[in-house]
């Protein structure tokens, strides 16, 4: 997810179709010690020699246990400012993007 212009946080670039996703996104070192300092270690999960962010199975999907909603139901990163590297390279509009902006737009 992203704040810049052209993202209209329908959230699922944050979100999996699979229910039985366990991580989610990958985490480096530097992830890892941006998620202690927010005080969120409890977002971590090891597996074996990699680690991620814990998702969360929502009926037939699962999502970053770090993604939550605001009052006018929008998606909101709760750890924004600490969110990983991958997250910060993400780019609101590229192709992917339009697609999941377009499946969401038929959700409505
Ligand atoms: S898929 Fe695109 S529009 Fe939707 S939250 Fe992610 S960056 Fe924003
Ligand atoms: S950390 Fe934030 S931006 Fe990254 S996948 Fe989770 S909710 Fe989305």
């Amino acid at each position: 997810m992203s704040e810049k212009k052209g993202c209209t946080r329908c959230g699922l670039c944050c979100t999996f179709p699979d229910p039985h996703v366990m991580v989610c996104p990958e985490l480096t070192p530097v992830d890892i010690g941006r998620l202690i300092e927010a005080k969120r270690p409890d977002l971590i999960v090891r597996l074996g020699d990699r680690s991620g962010i814990r998702s969360v199975t929502v009926t037939t999907h699962s999502k970053c246990a770090a993604l939550t909603t605001d009052k006018d139901g929008k998606a909101v990163c709760s750890i924004y400012e600490f969110r990983p590297e991958v997250c910060r390279e993400w780019e609101a509009g590229c192709a992917l993007c339009q697609h999941y902006k377009n499946l969401a737009r038929r959700k409505l």
